[in-house]
């Protein structure tokens, strides 16, 4: 939570900083081992287990566009599942459950993203700079009402981060039947 002055008006400016659960996941990429990041094709959450700690953990941290995956005191990556657990039991995510303004909704994309588009609409006509952050790209898509930097450093992915990450993820998928034959062979 961030406390600006904007258009002469003291504003509290609140961000949940959690995984975006991209719909095609950098980090995953990255990681090119579904055994320690893998996606949950039900509910589309990036999922990560204990085989990150065997991975360059830098490499993927460092790959996520919005600065997400902590290192814990084993090495091991940590981040939000989406609780992923919970939704397969038919019960919400445990912060859209508890949020106690109601702030946030969980659903099928398509509904989703129909809702952030009515919102947006509705919010465009007091906060003419109000967005949606990333939505193509994310299952966790924020709505703002002012610039997205006053927010947090990390709240858009950065384009030169994008496109640096296509390249970089184009090479990785190029060499990685070469890298996985090479390590076959011994
Ligand atoms: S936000 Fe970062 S940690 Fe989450 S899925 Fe995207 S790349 Fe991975
Ligand atoms: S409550 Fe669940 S969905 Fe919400 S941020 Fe935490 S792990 Fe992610």
């Amino acid at each position: 939570m961030k406390e600006e002055v904007i258009d002469g008006g003291l504003r509290w400016l609140f961000f949940p900083d959690q995984c975006r659960h991209c719909v095609e996941a950098p980090c995953l990429e990255t990681a090119g081992e579904p055994s320690a990041i893998y996606q949950d094709p039900a509910t589309g959450a990036v999922l990560y287990t204990l085989v990150t700690r065997e991975l360059d953990t830098d490499s993927i941290v460092e790959s996520c566009p919005y600065n997400i995956p902590r290192k814990t005191a084993d090495g091991t990556l940590a981040k939000c599942d989406m609780c992923n657990d919970r939704v397969h039991n038919g019960k919400l995510p445990a912060c859209v459950q508890t949020c106690p303004t109601g702030a946030m909704n969980f659903g099928e994309r398509e509904a989703m993203l129909s809702l952030a588009r009515q919102r947006l609409a509705m919010l465009s006509k007091k906060y003419p700079k109000a967005q949606l952050l990333d939505p193509d790209d994310v299952r966790v898509v924020y709505l703002v009402a002012y610039p997205p930097d006053v927010y947090h450093e990390f709240a858009i992915a950065a384009r030169s981060h994008k496109v640096n990450l296509t390249r970089q993820m184009a090479l990785r998928r190029m060499v990685r039947p070469l890298t996985r034959a090479a390590a076959r062979m011994g």
